[in-house]
């Protein structure tokens, strides 16, 4: 007989047991595998969409484990080899972490445990191709998503893992810290189960249409898949297999839906690569861009935040990100065209408010996101691009049902109507607020101060 030994699975970007090759690996190197996962205790400080999301997320895991699995509040770099020396595990499994944080505390968790006899092991990551694994014909990595994209086709990709039909849990009376109070009970919709049902029902039922319509903030027609995608609930391995052998996946929806995926790898490399680009700007060459800052700008910050600049697709989708914790591709494009190029707001501002509040909050995409449309990322050129809030909003959502949606102030106004308050007598009866700053001025201003950077 063999003498039992434990190994320890660290769940933290990979909350599945479907797909997940650090847990075949974990359960090769041992007889028993103890699933950890840490929280740290700045996560709980506030509670947001966010943070009751990440709970729903481990409160479900916890269930798919049977309840193996262990709880640990405090910083990993002292709970995990704490926890191995107290299991005896030599090997300490994880899919490899791949921003610049991450990789920080993984190769601080990585010596602590060395200087202990044990080892830290990393297997996959969360993306199809792994972040650095695509170059082009002369080593360097691509700063263009087009020849990104097709060099991504081309690489391949390995199928999705076997899910283990016997995960053999180490179920010994290790002492778990509690989730907050309303975890389990929490009726947010969260889990690998929920992530594969959503996917499915979006495969069948929504995929065809998602070109068409995937622009449209008052339709329910995206997947709806980032935050399952960012906590892992689901690996885009599985989608893409998934897409490759059903019929819609021939169509060209399934090529835009799989171009959204490779955005999202895209933007992950591009930070592997360049880790500070996470909050300092990519592009050199608009590093003398001026700034508004000072309490007038607070000010106008705030507005933003909450949803009260008096332009209604922007209000609607700054409530909404509050209320929700989540906003849709297109109105996050405009929003963060909003603070930076009509109040003239450093990017990182924005960019953190949206980490805070997003429930798929997710450094790379996040980031990378906030820099195209600043300017000062991976787009070629992007300067000149300054969207118009209203004639965004009457093509996106030409009915006004999205604006109806989140601002109540504005109900009152039928149709497109809602999106110019100012144009009815009765726009501002119910006390929506007047714009904070006129759109034609910033974007000349905007125009003119990156035409000044650039000389
Ligand atoms: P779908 O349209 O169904 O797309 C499928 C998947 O493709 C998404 O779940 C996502 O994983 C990926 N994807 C789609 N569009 C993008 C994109 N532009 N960049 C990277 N990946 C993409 N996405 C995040 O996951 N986390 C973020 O924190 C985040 N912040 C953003 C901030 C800004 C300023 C902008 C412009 C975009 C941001 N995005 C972010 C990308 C995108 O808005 C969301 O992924 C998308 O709205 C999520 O909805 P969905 O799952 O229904 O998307």
């Amino acid at each position: 007989m063999t003498a039992a030994t434990t190994s320890i699975l660290w769940f933290r970007r990979d909350l599945r047991l479907s797909d997940h090759p650090a847990l075949l690996a974990a359960i090769d190197s041992a007889t028993h595998v103890l699933p950890v996962f840490v929280l740290d205790p700045r996560l709980l400080e506030n509670d947001t969409p966010r943070t009751r999301r990440l709970l729903a997320s481990v409160a479900s895991l916890s269930k798919d484990t049977r309840g193996a699995l262990v709880i640990r509040r405090g910083n990993p770099v002292d709970v995990i080899p704490e926890l191995a020396q107290e299991v005896g595990a030599q090997q300490v499994h994880v899919s490899r972490e791949t921003t610049p944080y991450g990789r920080r505390r993984d190769e601080a968790v990585e010596k602590a445990l060395a200087d202990d006899g044990r080892e830290l092991i990393g297997t996959g990551t969360p993306y199809a191709v792994g972040p650095g694994r695509i170059v082009n014909q002369s080593g360097s990595p691509y700063k263009v998503f087009t020849p990104f994209a097709k060099a991504w086709h081309q690489h391949g990709r390995p199928a999705p893992a076997e899910r283990p039909k016997r995960i053999p849990w180490l179920r010994d009376d290790v002492r778990s810290d509690a989730l907050p109070r309303g975890a389990k009970a929490s009726k947010v919709e969260a889990g690998e189960a929920a992530a594969l049902k959503r996917w499915e029902s979006f495969l069948h039922d929504g995929l065809t249409a998602y070109d068409k319509e995937r622009d449209r903030p008052d339709l329910d027609t995206t997947s709806r898949l980032s935050a399952p995608l960012k906590y892992g609930e689901i690996h885009p391995r599985t989608i893409l297999a998934d897409i490759a052998a059903h019929s819609a996946g021939r169509s060209q929806a399934a090529g835009t839906y799989v171009t959204e995926l490779i955005w999202r790898e895209f933007y992950a490399d591009v930070l592997w690569h360049q880790p500070d680009s996470a909050w300092h700007d990519l592009r050199p060459e608009l590093a003398k861009l001026p700034y508004d800052s000072g309490p007038e700008t607070d000010r106008l910050v705030d507005a933003w935040r909450e949803g009260r600049t008096g332009y209604p697709i922007v209000d609607a989708g700054m409530r909404q990100l509050l209320e929700e914790g989540w906003m849709h591709n297109r109105v996050r494009m405009i929003t963060a065209s909003f603070l930076t190029k009509d109040l003239h707001v450093w990017w990182p501002v924005g960019a953190q408010h949206f980490l805070d509040h997003l429930v798929d909050g997710d450094v790379a995409s996040n980031n990378h996101g906030w820099q195209w449309v600043a300017g000062t990322g991976t787009d070629a050129s992007p300067y000149f691009r300054v969207f118009n809030p209203v004639t965004q909003g009457k093509k996106f959502d030409p009915d006004g049902e999205y604006v109806r949606r989140w601002v109540p102030e504005l109900r009152h106004l039928s149709g497109a109507a809602a999106h110019e308050p100012w144009k009815h007598d009765n726009g501002y009866d119910e006390k929506y607020p007047q714009p904070v700053v006129d759109h034609d001025d910033e974007r000349k201003e905007t125009l003119a101060r990156y035409e000044r950077a650039r000389r």
